[in-house]
């Protein structure tokens, strides 16, 4: 198992300390089938539930993602991301994140004793940061957007000669949330829906279900749902031209301006015949609002998708279409701090 550049196939170990190739191109893994990724480091991760939820007279399923350990479905790359470096001898992590990134890695990072900061933007939510501060992380709060803290996280890399357990730029953090496409066929009697509408930002959970379908043999088409205030995957799928500047919203998970994996973003989507669309803050809120009255506390970024699929099969949606929406993360973290600016 090694990562390789995605421009100009270079090879890297998976302990290297770079994060990219020195050409720029970013990383991707290779694994053959005598590869595997341990598993000793645990916390008790479950299957996630695939519940059949009527909006109407629509049937959608569900992926309980917010079920998760850590209470979302970054669990998984954090797992398989922690549980490799940890077999390789690496004891001191560096991660940047809008929340429930820095909460997995924390919480995995802690139950395999190694020693973990996370770079934060200073809007998280209070209960996030409370969550990635009980783990034991230490937390560097960054002012600025998303792209800062990242910049901030990569500098504290090299001057400290931490690796970089980035879950954007690691590979590794990828073929954990593969696990979710198994579990979803599996739980569809070995089928792959039809469509699967997910919430979009830098695309962690976009390619890491994009590669484990692949993987599986067939893909679903991915629906992409961004917020209308900040959709740079939209935007670059419809070939605007003219674009307004990224401004605020309640999806907070999904507030990232200039995604770095945007061209393997777009390949997925082009590659499942999938779809972009873009949700307001009101359906976001509303769509909530309506998984509440079901039972089922989601925070705002997980109601993305389901108000995107809402809004996708307005007219309706043939029978027959199985459309599954991953519940990215639980609600009960408390929304955004910054939501009345
Ligand atoms: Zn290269």
């Amino acid at each position: 198992m090694h990562f390789y550049c995605e421009k100009c196939k270079k090879e890297y170990p998976l302990n290297s300390t770079s994060y990219q190739c020195s050409c720029g191109g970013l990383f991707r893994l290779y694994k053959d089938d005598k590869d595997t990724i341990p598993q000793d480091v645990s916390i008790g991760e479950i299957v996630t539930p695939l519940l059949p939820i009527k909006f109407g007279k629509q049937e959608m399923f569900f992926k309980m993602e917010h079920l998760n350990p850590t209470g979302s479905f970054k669990a998984r790359g954090a797992k398989a991301m922690v549980n490799m470096l940890k077999h390789l001898d690496i004891d001191n992590i560096v991660e940047d994140s809008s929340g429930n990134g820095a909460s997995a890695l924390a919480a995995y990072a802690a139950a395999a004793n190694m020693d973990c900061t996370v770079y934060v933007p200073e809007s998280i939510a209070a209960g996030k940061l409370h969550q990635i501060e009980t783990y034991g992380a230490h937390v560097r709060l960054v002012i600025g957007n998303r792209e800062a803290t990242a910049e901030a996280a990569k500098k504290a890399v090299v001057q400290e000669e931490a690796y970089y357990a980035s879950h954007v730029y690691n590979p590794l953090f990828f073929e954990g949330i593969k696990s979710m496409a198994y579990e979803i066929y599996h739980q569809l009697d070995d089928n792959v829906p039809e469509y699967v509408f997910l919430p979009v930002g830098n695309g962690t959970m976009l390619l890491g279900l994009y590669y484990g379908f692949e993987e599986i043999g067939r893909l679903p088409s991915f629906v992409a749902v961004q917020s209308e205030n900040c959709c740079p995957l939209y935007n670059a799928f419809k070939k605007k031209r003219k674009v307004s500047p990224p401004s605020f919203t309640i999806a907070d998970a999904i507030r990232v301006e200039k995604p770095i994996r945007l061209k393997e973003m777009l390949m997925a989507i082009t590659r499942s015949k999938g779809d972009v669309i873009t949700v307001s803050d009101e359906e976001i809120e509303e769509a909530q609002h309506q998984t509440g009255r079901k039972g089922i506390y989601v925070e705002a970024t997980a109601a993305v998708p389901i108000a995107g699929a809402l809004k996708y099969f307005r007219k309706g949606k043939p029978d027959n279409y199985r459309v599954v929406i991953p519940i990215t993360g639980a609600g009960l973290n408390g929304p955004d701090k910054k939501r009345n600016r």
